[in-house]
């Protein structure tokens, strides 16, 4: 039996899930790449890194299905031999003040950030191996609470109420559960609908005066997956450039 760990990164045919899967590969994780709908950037990636020598799967579930949820896990464990890593990335942003806000798209976000969240966790709380790391993604808009971001906010402030207690519940287990989040990153979630000119001013809210880039919340993941952040646990890490 060879000892590679094995990492299932959520929404990871694009965006930071896309580089975090690239990282994790680099550092040595065998990497299922799990979509929704873009299964051709999913394959592609996945074939990247299998030339670069790494281990990769692509395998598509919508993550706030439970039963395709537990066939993602299955799939990893049947690849792989098991999950020592959950990444929980895919998420959905829809801006639009309360009062304005639909029940779609309260619901799917809710859908998608929550309960595939929660769906994720609670595989991983029953099947990670020992020694396991789980990083799921908040927003640093849970500090910054924006006007438009009401119902997204709320679903990541559930997400890091998760974490706090996830780590808990798996004391004995030698499992660590956190959470990264992010400030604004040049990702299609971030840029698409939003004119050049209001992009341009978000970039300089933080001191550092750039967007993220999903590389630098791939470290932050890396830190978190990898021997150096082993001490880390039940922490909400804010990677912004000092945004908030
Ligand atoms: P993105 O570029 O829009 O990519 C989203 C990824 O999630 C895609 O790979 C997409 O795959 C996948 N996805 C969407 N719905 C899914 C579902 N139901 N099941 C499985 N996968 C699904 O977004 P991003 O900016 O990289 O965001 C990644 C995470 O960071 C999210 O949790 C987001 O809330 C968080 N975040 C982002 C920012 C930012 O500024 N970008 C800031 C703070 C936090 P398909 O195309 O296959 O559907």
């Amino acid at each position: 039996m060879n000892n590679q760990k094995v990492a299932i990164v959520t929404g990871s045919s694009r965006g930071i899930g896309a580089a975090v899967a690239q990282r994790l590969a680099d550092d040595g994780f065998a990497v299922i790449i799990n979509y929704s709908g873009s299964a051709a950037a999913a394959e592609t990636l996945a074939r990247q890194l299998v030339q670069q020598g790494g281990q990769a799967l692509a395998v598509q579930a919508d993550v706030s299905d439970p039963a395709a949820v537990r066939a993602l896990f299955d799939a990893a464990e049947r690849t792989f031999g098991g999950v020592d890593v959950l990444v929980n990335n895919a998420g959905i942003m829809v801006n639009a003040p309360i009062g304005e806000t639909d029940d779609a798209s309260f619901d799917r976000q809710i859908a998608i950030n929550l309960k595939g969240s929660f769906n994720t966790l609670r595989e991983a709380a029953r099947r990670l191996r020992n020694g396991g790391r789980i990083i799921n993604f908040s927003s640093s808009v849970v500090g910054m609470l924006q006007p438009t971001y009401g119902v997204y906010a709320a679903t990541k402030a559930a997400v890091e109420a998760m974490t706090s207690v996830l780590a808990k519940e798996l004391r004995g287990k030698n499992i660590t559960v956190n959470a990264v989040a992010p400030g604004p990153t040049a990702t299609d979630l971030f840029l698409n609908g939003k004119p050049q000119e209001l992009v341009d001013r978000l970039s300089k809210l933080a001191p550092l005066e750039r967007l993220g880039q999903p590389q630098d919340i791939a470290a932050t993941v890396a830190f978190l997956a990898g021997a150096d952040g082993s001490w880390i646990n039940g922490q909400i890490l804010r990677a912004n450039g000092g945004i908030i």
